[in-house]
């Protein structure tokens, strides 16, 4: 499948190289220049446990050196998703597959409006992936992929990316209610992502203290309260013990919000808690909890920036 991968970052890396050594036509495509030399010169290296591999596949800086894909991967940070899909647009045709199993709320969306008649594929996936430096990941942890067509019923196609995956070493499924899916893994990130960055704790420490279990209750059920008025049919039936149990099974992990707020990175707040702000507006259910956890994250980051603009002045 001839396949290129817009946002090669840990993930898209990651999925790439899964895809390159079985065999694929894979071009990683990465506005990161030093990433890209380094993939292209030395191949990627990738580190799992105590082991490491290096897997060689090529990458590009500008997608506009490339032709018409099978399938287009986006991998991107859901706030770069409309302009990295927009400057692809030679990438796809109306054979062209689009796959997003990126977090938050509104990537297919955006990959709709952005890719024109294309036929788009969501979903959710449990690997975890880390960029240690160029060209080096680290694939943190391994799970399922569950994928699906975004709007309507699933075809050939959708079989298709789900049995290449497979064959490639990564274990995938196909579901008919991918906006289940996708709101149930939002209900997760709502309820650990922001609070693990605002506290500063690792996922686990969130079950152990009074205020974050009240304060994780309270995200999350305005968040289950914004699913249910918009008919979304979730993939659990307790929402906060969802949450809670994915707290407790991934225990020892510093989840990418508390990473990317440490290293003064934006985070996916707008697509993650702001969207279920946002969504709760339109659809008239209150979410005082999840506005006040997007203020602060942003709060973090404005802070972070201004630390940024001090230290670059000075
Ligand atoms: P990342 O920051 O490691 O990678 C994103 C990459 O996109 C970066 O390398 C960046 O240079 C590149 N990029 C930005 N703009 C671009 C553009 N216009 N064209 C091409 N490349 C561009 O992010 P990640 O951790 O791989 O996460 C990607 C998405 O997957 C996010 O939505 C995240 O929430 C989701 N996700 C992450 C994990 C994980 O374990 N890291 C797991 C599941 C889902």
């Amino acid at each position: 499948m001839k396949t290129a991968v817009i946002g090669a970052g840990a993930m898209g890396s990651l999925i790439g190289a899964h895809l390159a050594d079985g065999g694929n036509e894979v071009t990683l495509v990465d506005v990161w220049k030093e990433h890209v030399d380094e993939i292209n010169e030395k191949g990627l290296r990738i580190e799992k446990g105590s082991e490491e591999k290096t897997v060689c596949l090529k990458a590009v800086n500008d997608s506009s050196v490339l032709g018409p894909q099978d399938l287009v991967i986006i991998f991107v940070k859901s706030y770069h998703t409309e302009n990295a899909v927009k400057s692809a647009a030679n990438l796809f045709t109306e054979d062209t597959v689009v796959l997003t199993l990126q977090n938050g709320l509104g990537n297919a969306e955006m990959i709709s409006r952005a890719a024109g008649n294309v036929e788009i594929v969501a979903g959710t996936t449990s690997h975890g992936a880390t960029v240690l430096g160029p060209g080096f990941i680290r694939h943190a942890g391994a799970g399922e992929t569950i994928i699906g067509k975004f709007d309507g019923e699933n075809t050939p196609r959708v079989e298709e990316v789900s049995s290449e995956f497979n064959r490639c070493g990564l274990e995938t499924k196909i579901s008919d209610n991918i906006a289940g899916l996708v709101w149930g893994k939002l209900l997760v990130n709502v309820g650990i992502n922001p609070l693990t960055a605002i506290c500063g704790v690792y996922n686990g420490e969130l079950n152990e203290f009074e205020s974050t279990q009240k304060l994780m209750e309270m995200a999350v059920g305005e968040a289950e309260k914004v699913a249910a008025a918009k008919g979304i049919e979730l993939p659990y039936t307790d929402a906060l013990e969802k949450v809670k149990g994915v707290a407790r099974a991934t225990g020892p992990n510093r989840s990418s919000m508390l990473q990317d707020v440490e290293r003064g990175r934006r985070t996916e707040i707008d697509y993650i808690n702001g969207a279920i702000a946002a969504e709760g507006n339109k659809l008239g259910v209150d979410t005082p909890a999840n506005q006040v956890i997007t203020l602060l994250i942003k709060a973090l980051e404005e802070k972070k920036e201004k630390e940024k603009n001090v230290k670059s002045s000075s």
